[in-house]
């Protein structure tokens, strides 16, 4: 059982495939941004760092 007075160590994770694939970062499903920001909105988790290729859509 975790001590509760330790702090969480920091987690790193990889994104294994995005289905978004108007992101400029988007390439055959994998993810080339280097690192991303995970916002939290009303409809749940998203990618903050998604970049629409060659216009400023709004994200899908
Ligand atoms: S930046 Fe976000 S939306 Fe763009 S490819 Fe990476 S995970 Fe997908």
């Amino acid at each position: 059982m975790q001590n509760p007075m330790e702090r969480p160590q920091a987690q790193t994770s990889v994104v294994g495939a995005c289905t978004v694939t108007d992101c400029k970062f988007n390439e055959n499903h994998e993810c080339h941004a280097g690192q991303i920001e995970v916002r939290v909105s009303s409809n749940g988790a998203e990618c903050g760092t998604y970049s629409p290729e060659g216009n400023n859509r709004p994200r899908p």
